[in-house]
């Protein structure tokens, strides 16, 4: 099926976009330097709701699980959303900010929403993650890298690392050592060492 439509701005071909309206602009001059890894599920450790698409769109019945009555009224987002299949979707375009990291700092440098890409891989902090979310990880991440060069691969952390003591995802679940090795071998490949 071809699609004759220009991809809009900052939205990748390889996701679903579903348009959340938790976003803003950038503060003038940020530039993306940071990838930051979350995960989340609704109701947590369960999957394949649509629940966590709802919430990150305004449109989550807070009746419909005691557990939602507790983030009731937040108004978040993430720029991506890995499913456990692997899927991707998109909420917010990658030059908007997305309001993912809240209280953070990164290298002395505060509000990490400013200057970063947020995914959430669709998961608990203690659950294995699939095999499908990590390829597809590692796949936007090359994708991301190449049009975000400020993205090094230094500059992917967890949640956990930019707010300490007040988040702790992706959890120990996240296999840090295999997302690097499978990211330098997707790099090898692409005859780009960084
Ligand atoms: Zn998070």
């Amino acid at each position: 099926m071809a699609n004759a439509q220009p991809q809009p701005a900052g939205l990748l071909s390889n996701a679903r976009f579903v348009a959340s309206p938790n976003h803003n602009a950038r503060p003038e001059g940020s530039e993306v330097s940071l990838l930051v890894i979350h995960n989340i599920s609704l109701p947590p450790g369960q999957f394949g709701t649509g629940a966590v698409e709802q919430f990150f769109c305004n449109r989550l019945d807070w009746q419909a699980h005691p557990y939602f009555q507790s983030i009731e009224g937040m108004e978040v987002s993430a720029h991506l959303l890995i499913e456990r299949s692997g899927a991707l979707i998109q909420f917010v375009p990658l030059h908007q900010r997305a309001w993912h990291a809240g209280r953070s700092c990164f290298e002395e440098r505060e509000n990490c929403n400013d200057f970063s890409i947020g995914i959430e891989l669709e998961g608990t902090d203690d659950q294995p993650y699939s095999d499908a979310q990590y390829a597809s990880l590692v796949e936007v991440t090359r994708q991301l890298q190449q049009r975000f060069p400020g993205i090094t691969d230094a500059r992917i952390v967890g949640h956990s690392d930019i707010a300490p003591g007040r988040k702790t995802d992706p959890g120990p679940a996240f296999d840090w050592a295999r997302f690097r090795a499978q990211l330098l071998h997707a790099q090898s490949q692409q005859g780009v060492r960084r």
